[in-house]
């Protein structure tokens, strides 16, 4: 019986490798078929395959609140994806379109990802379906509030079983409301703040969160370009300077890793799409002036001195050296890949090429930096900030001074053993001890580098694996099995 199970699930596995959509995926289905196409290639039994794939449970809940004189009835969700890990970690999203495919495609993606770089975490997935724009600040508190008081009762928020953070549509502020109303319903626990992260600093958030999704990104290309043999993969040459980069979505994954590689790798930002159009300059926009006029303005058109383009998603198949999709899913899909140019395309946001797309681009040659890796640097820092929460104490706060202290015994003892003053512009630098902000950024970095080196080691060395989404697949598939087997279960 169980060789025929068996049997049966190869033959599935194999029609699924052989036979990619005919139709587009939706954003769960196409999660699936990467998940079995990475699981064809590992010896694991298909009985547990199938329980590392499947999401454990989502809670649906529908609440009212009363708002303009009536009552407002909201629908929220909060799924698991795998528990062999606890607190299980996974951002909430405020989308008029959320919907539960959706939220469980993301949460299978948490897990994943939390295996890939390492972090102790399951995954997990929250959202509202709700246009956070079409209420007030006021009215917004509310309803995040009474959302968040459904999921801390059914400890669906709670720090030792399930921790949120931002996502699309929320951020520091909508944090800080869920960290309050958990303290409220749980006044003695003197672990609260760590129930959520990504929350102001004021809050017990942590140094360098805001940015991490963007700075990940940013590393995570530092690192592709140390390697010559996935440069030349992807048909480039040189480092990151002056590569051409289309970026789309500038909120804050995209805005923070445009910006950040605008600015420090001179990378040229040709092109910008945001939710109503496009901005193109050849010469490169300045990502920050932009910003800052869809701030003052709420949109991007009108920007001077670039060409405004009302189809903004046509950008995307602008010739140019890396594509950086940071919005939606699925925005890259079976129709529009034959004309996506971009020879690399990095997965800011999650899931933005559905599997048929994935099948087509990886044909052609194009070198996809995935998702489950790609924005790990949210999941990462928020993971410091939540053992930051549980230590109740700053990173470096003991130990800043007296590094300072001994790095200025050892510059003494240098300059009494050569006679000679130690050069000038180096001694601020080695001097200063490191600072939160500095531990953030150096633990980041950690990461992003060691999953890329993980990833291609198994890209380049290993038979069936063709590109490195399969190799994070792979790897974070392998862990979440070991895990498993390990614990008995
Ligand atoms: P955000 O809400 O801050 O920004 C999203 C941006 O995309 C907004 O500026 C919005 O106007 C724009 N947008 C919406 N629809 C668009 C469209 N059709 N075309 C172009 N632009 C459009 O969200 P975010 O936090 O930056 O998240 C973006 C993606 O990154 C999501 O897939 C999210 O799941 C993923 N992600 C976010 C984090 C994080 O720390 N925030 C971490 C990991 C992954």
């Amino acid at each position: 019986m169980i060789g025929m199970l068996n049997q049966k699930h190869m033959l599935e596995e194999t029609a699924m490798k052989d036979h990619m959509p005919s139709v587009e995926p939706s954003f769960r289905q196409s999660v699936d078929l990467m998940f079995q196409r990475a699981a064809c290639l590992l010896d694991i039994s298909p009985g547990l395959k199938e329980k590392i794939r499947v999401c454990n449970s989502t809670y649906t809940v529908r609440f009212g609140v009363r708002l303009r004189g009536e009552m407002h009835t909201f629908t929220g969700y909060r799924s698991v994806h795998s528990e062999h890990h606890e607190p299980v970690k996974g951002g909430i999203r405020f989308a008029s379109d959320v919907n539960q495919d959706e939220v469980e495609a993301l949460a299978a993606l948490m897990s994943l990802k939390c295996a890939l770089v390492e972090v102790p975490f399951g995954g997990s997935k929250g959202g509202l379906a709700i246009n956070p724009h079409d209420w007030d600040e006021d009215e917004l508190e509310r309803i995040t509030r009474r959302f968040a008081y459904e999921l801390i009762k059914r400890d669906l928020i709670n720090p030792a079983q399930n921790v949120p953070a931002p996502d699309m549509g929320t951020g520091e502020r909508e944090m800080a409301w869920i960290a309050d109303q958990y303290k409220r319903m749980h006044t003695s626990d003197i672990n609260a703040s760590a129930c959520v992260t990504g929350k102001p600093l004021n809050q017990g958030g942590i140094a360098g969160r805001i940015e991490a999704t963007g700075r990940g990104v940013q590393y995570a290309l530092r690192e592709f370009f140390r390697h010559p043999e996935d440069i030349a993969r992807a048909g480039l040459t040189g480092s990151l300077d002056g590569k051409r980069i289309v970026v789309q979505g500038l909120g804050n994954v995209g805005y923070h890793a445009a910006r950040f590689l605008e600015e420090e790798d001179g990378c040229r930002v040709i092109g910008i799409i945001e939710r109503d159009g496009g901005l193109f300059d050849e010469r490169g926009l300045s990502v920050e002036a932009v910003k800052s006029h869809m701030m003052q303005t709420g949109s991007i058109q009108g920007f001077a001195g670039a060409t405004f383009i009302g189809k903004g998603a046509a950008l995307l198949e602008e010739p140019c050296d890396i594509l950086i999709p940071a919005a939606l899913e699925g925005v890259i899909t079976m129709e529009n890949a034959p004309r996506i140019h971009a020879p690399l395309i990095i997965e800011a946001g999650n899931g933005p090429i559905t599997a048929g797309a994935d099948q087509f681009l990886r044909e052609r040659g194009t070198v996809i930096i995935p998702d489950l890796y790609a924005n790990a640097g949210g999941v990462t820092v928020s993971y410091f900030e939540w053992v930051k929460n549980l230590s109740h104490i700053r990173f470096g706060r003991m130990e800043r001074r007296r590094e300072e202290a001994r790095h200025q015994l050892l510059l003494q003892g240098i300059e009494e053993l050569t006679g000679q003053a130690f050069p000038e512009r180096l001694k601020a630098d080695y001097l200063r001890g490191a600072s939160e902000l500095d531990m953030v950024r150096s633990g980041l970095d950690d990461t992003m580098r060691t999953g890329y080196q993980q990833m291609r080691a198994y890209w380049h060395d290993r038979d069936g694996v063709e590109d490195l989404r399969i190799a994070g697949y792979l790897i974070a598939i392998e862990r979440i099995a070991a895990n498993y087997a390990s614990a008995g279960l």
